[in-house]
């Protein structure tokens, strides 16, 4: 895989979040990335910290 590539899934993967209401994964903007965004599927507020490596 070229790098370019792998850095791009590496950057997609870094903003995925996953909502510990509905449980359903979403990819955020990097501008977001710190901030605590809405879940687009169910509207709960998703905390920046990885939920989904507890
Ligand atoms: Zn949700």
């Amino acid at each position: 895989m070229n790098p370019f590539l792998a850095a791009i899934m590496g950057t997609l993967l870094h903003l995925k979040r996953k909502c510990p209401k509905c449980k359903r994964e979403q990819v955020v903007k990097a501008s977001e990335k710190q901030k605590t965004v809405v879940c687009k599927f169910c509207g709960a507020k998703i905390p920046p910290k990885r939920i989904d490596q507890e």
